[in-house]
């Protein structure tokens, strides 16, 4: 009885998020239809393509000093880069990872911005013989991944908050004003020549070393994807156009909607209760913030309808992971992802599945599994993950149809560009998204494209364009 019932929560899981290549083929026109709507006017669409204002990518031949400074969704990083021009590239590199203490992400703008900048100040003192020559500025590049409205390629008022952090007094600020201002606080005399977020970072870093790289796309906590426009294709702009023609699009794709995405009661439910109701719904399917959380709504339902697990206490099952800790600020980010324990999960290879045993037991206090249980987890993890990956893989190809770099024409070679946690470590997923890619372009056109994975973009890309724009 029990097992029949599972199977059949199973079963519906599969079906509906089943994502044929006919629907990820209407998905990436979805997007490449929206991308064109957001170019055209402000508002024209949620995906809203934003400009970067960064006009020229690293080309390889910057030299001299330059600090990154990278806040994500989980971590932030410091770092210092060397740069020794076109023979010698990047010549030293060094950084340094802090995790982001959960209370400063939805307390106020200043404790949050003082806590960066202290940081960053700690860094900076610790590093030996870093003063400038002749009395120059030390120059950093600024990486924040969020929503950000820009005014210049070093300014930018916050639009919203997305992923865990919820700091109300500082949206509609200008962040880089918040930062300069932190770092004045702290006696750290720099100057913040850059603000983008590690899509275009991303993007940035990867350019730096190969010409063909058209576009920067992240999944970690969150996802969202950078490219190179035609300045002249861009309507909605009213400036002045740059010298080099081109500038890159912040999509924000995250924001991304369309009826053909593959939404289940689960999805629903997660985006009801999410910090951002009714936003980030492309996110809210494909990116590590949120699969785990998933795969939990999944169990639970297995749990209280068919009683497979027994007759556990579900209390476990019914925590949410990560959404509620806006509530409750001493559940620490790390402890509550859990996208990490699916993945880990999906790979396991053991005969017996000994691993998902034991993050069953460990994590949601359910003991006693089963073989068949615990395949059957497996396959909750796997419908997940490769709904997420090949969603991921039509929003890519949804970019290179907007560039018109779809059907391998001049053999044009176009590289993409991807980093992010979720797309590091989580094999499956990767796997899942370049051969969904592949499937999507078709031989022919798969020749010419390549995906790259771009490792420590964000980071390195802030302090690469802060180069290019202080020449
Ligand atoms: P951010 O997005 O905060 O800049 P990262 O790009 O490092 O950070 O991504 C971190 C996210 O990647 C984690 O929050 C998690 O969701 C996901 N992640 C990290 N490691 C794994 C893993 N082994 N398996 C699956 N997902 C992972
Ligand atoms: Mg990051």
């Amino acid at each position: 009885m029990a097992a029949v019932e599972a199977e059949k929560v199973v079963a519906e899981l599969r079906e509906r998020c089943a994502t044929p290549a006919s629907l990820l083929r209407d998905v990436a026109a979805a997007m490449a239809g929206e991308m064109g709507a957001g170019l055209e006017k402000e508002g024209g669409s949620r995906v809203k393509m934003l400009l970067s204002y960064v006009d020229k990518l690293p080309s390889g031949r910057e030299e001299g000093l330059f600090y990154g400074l990278d806040l994500g969704g989980t971590n932030f990083r410091v770092l210092k880069v060397h740069l020794g021009g076109s023979k010698k590239h990047v010549v030293n590199s060094e950084s340094r990872e802090v995790s982001i203490p959960p209370h400063l992400m939805s307390g106020t703008s200043s404790e949050l911005f003082g806590f960066i900048a202290g940081e960053l100040g700690k860094f900076v003192a610790e590093e030996e013989g870093t003063d400038m020559p002749n009395g120059k500025k030390k120059e950093l590049g600024f990486t924040f991944s969020f929503p950000v409205r820009q005014r210049s390629v070093a300014s930018g008022t916050l639009v919203k908050w997305t992923k865990a952090f919820s700091i109300d007094d500082a949206v509609g600020e200008d962040v880089v004003a918040e930062l300069q201002t932190a770092m004045v606080k702290q006696g750290l005399d720099m100057h913040v020549a850059a603000l983008i977020n590690d899509a275009v970072g991303t993007l940035a870093g990867a350019r730096y070393y190969d010409e063909d790289v058209v576009a920067g796309v992240i999944f970690g906590t969150g996802t969202n994807a950078a490219y190179v426009e035609k300045a002249n294709a861009i309507p909605k702009w009213e400036g002045e156009l740059p010298n080099s023609g081109d500038m890159v699009i912040n999509m924000e794709w995250g924001n991304f909607y369309s009826s053909h995405l593959p939404v289940t009661e689960y999805d629903e439910a997660l985006d009801k209760e999410s910090l951002n109701p009714g936003e980030q719904i492309y996110e809210k399917l494909t990116s590590g913030m949120y699969l785990g959380e998933i795969v939990r709504r999944v169990l639970l339902k297995l749990s209280l309808q068919s009683g497979i697990f027994g007759s556990i206490d579900n209390s476990k099952l019914k925590t949410r992971f990560h959404l509620r800790f806006k509530a409750d600020p001493k559940i620490s980010v790390n402890v509550a992802n859990r996208t990490p324990h699916i993945s880990a999960m999906h790979h396991d290879e053991t005969p017996d599945l000994k691993i998902v045993a034991e993050k069953l037991h460990q994590i949601l206090e359910i003991t006693h599994t089963s073989l068949e249980i615990r395949k059957m987890v497996v396959e909750i993890c796997d419908i997940v993950a490769r709904r997420a990956a090949r969603l991921a893989a039509a929003g890519v190809a949804g970019i290179l149809m907007k560039l018109g770099r779809n059907g391998g024409i001049n053999n044009q070679r176009s590289v993409i560009a991807i980093d992010g946690g979720l797309f590091e470590h989580y094999t499956k997923f990767r796997e899942c998204l370049e051969s969904t890619l592949g499937e999507l372009l078709g031989e022919e056109a798969s020749k010419s494209v390549a995906v790259k994975h771009a490792n420590d973009g964000s980071g390195i890309g802030a302090a690469l364009i802060a180069a290019s724009q202080s020449r």
